[in-house]
């Protein structure tokens, strides 16, 4: 049987009696069909409400596509032909307020900037609608809420009703009806006419605050991200705490954050500076002491070290200056949760240090490669005694008659 939908004529009524005509079983829950309802079911980008059903909750109301009737889930059996019906009023009101302000801002797109909405996503942590619109400026969305305020400011009147054919096609109706039978029109003022069978507030004054956080690309067309009534009034409530704790961290106005900033983000690239060229200096005299203290073997001279938890970017950084000598070869090895080793020769040694790598990383685990010159990797974990034992036997490859 088909269910009397009073929430058509009336969004505002939140408690009423009806009478259980059917019960089903629906996603193995109990349900109940009532005779009339002011439950809204899961529809148009609009979320079913929720509520209470003789004090029991109603955890999703959803249309019986076979005949219209509506199916209220509920959390258990709810005995007896008379239902005492009470509609969970702050999430509908957030859901009428965020609807509405969907049909204002749908319209302000098409009138600033000819772009119709395809779609409509109501969720509980995101309002957006889909624009068929490759590029919105800043100033589109600046323009768009503006103009979207002005009509809430203008507290226009809000008409849901059903038009005779003769009267319906007199209407400049944003969009053609997508639904079959009788057709439902929701107009704002003479702003706004569309179909619609979602609920709606009375006057635009109470959608409150319209706010578009943003525009993202979604395939070919424009996602707008936006927030109505009381979502917009909390989300400003935690960007000013959030602005206000940012400048009472900098000790000054939260006008002067952005400034601020910038000026932390100088003065930390000056700082990366200034410390790289302090670590090269660094390196610059540990390659200096490596390369004094290395050991001469057939004419070569080789460095062997290993070190504990130390940057790989260190090893190469060290292993690259003392390459630029003639005659050296390097064998250089960090322990620690992500062993890595680097292996290096002068242009005028002739090793291949790759190939000696892919043996040497046995010992420790991981990959790894390079050229003839430089070969480095690892990345498993490895202690001091692994490390120095993958070095020795890179040594022993390299200069096997040691
Ligand atoms: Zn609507």
């Amino acid at each position: 049987m088909k269910t009397d939908r009073l929430y058509y004529a009336d969004s505002y009524t939140r408690a009423f009696s009806a009478r259980v005509v059917e019960r089903v079983t629906v996603e193995a829950r109990p349900a109940v069909v009532l005779d009339q309802t002011y439950f809204y079911p899961a529809s148009g980008g609009q979320p079913c409400d929720t509520g209470r059903i003789n004090g029991i909750p109603v955890v999703a109301v959803v249309i019986r596509e076979s005949d219209g009737a509506l199916l209220h889930l509920l959390e258990a059996e709810s005995p007896g032909e008379q239902a005492q019906g009470e509609v969970d009023w702050p999430r509908r009101f957030d859901h009428m307020q965020q609807h509405t302000g969907q049909h204002v801002l749908s319209q302000v797109f098409i009138r600033i900037a000819e772009a119709e909405t395809v779609s409509f996503h109501l969720g509980a942590d995101n309002v957006t609608i889909d624009l068929v619109a490759s590029q919105l400026s800043p100033a589109d969305l600046a323009r768009a809420e503006d103009l979207a305020n002005e009509i809430v400011q203008r507290h226009l009147e809000i008409r849901a009703w059903f038009p005779a054919d003769d009267e319906l096609n007199r209407l400049p109706l944003r969009r053609e009806p997508r639904a079959q039978g009788p057709v439902r029109v929701v107009a704002i003022g003479n702003f706004d006419f569309t179909a619609c069978g979602g609920t709606h507030v009375a006057r635009t004054g109470e959608i409150g605050l319209i706010k578009i956080l943003g525009a993202a690309k979604a395939g070919k067309d424009a996602r707008i991200e936006f927030l109505c009534g009381e979502r917009a009034r909390r989300d400003y409530h935690r960007k000013n705490a959030l602005a206000a704790q940012l400048a009472a961290g900098f000790s000054i106005g939260v006008g002067e954050v952005d400034q601020a900033v910038a000026r932390l983000k100088n003065e930390n690239q000056e700082l990366r500076r200034a410390l790289n060229s302090a670590r090269s200096q660094l390196l610059d005299a540990e390659a200096a002491e490596c390369l004094a203290a290395a050991s001469e073997r057939d004419g070569l001279r080789l460095v062997r070290r290993a070190w504990l938890d130390r940057d790989p970017a260190e090893l190469r950084g060290l292993a690259e200056r003392l390459v630029k000598n003639p005659g050296v070869v390097v064998l250089l090895g960090t322990a620690g949760a992500k062993a890595h080793l680097v292996l290096a020769r002068s242009a005028d040694v002739d090793k291949n240090m790759a190939g000696i790598l892919k043996n040497a990383l046995v010992a420790v685990g991981g990959k790894g490669g390079g050229s003839p010159h430089m070969a480095q990797g690892g990345g498993g974990k490895a202690d001091m005694e692994a490390v120095e034992k993958a070095l020795r036997a890179a040594e022993g490859e390299t200069l096997p008659d040691g």
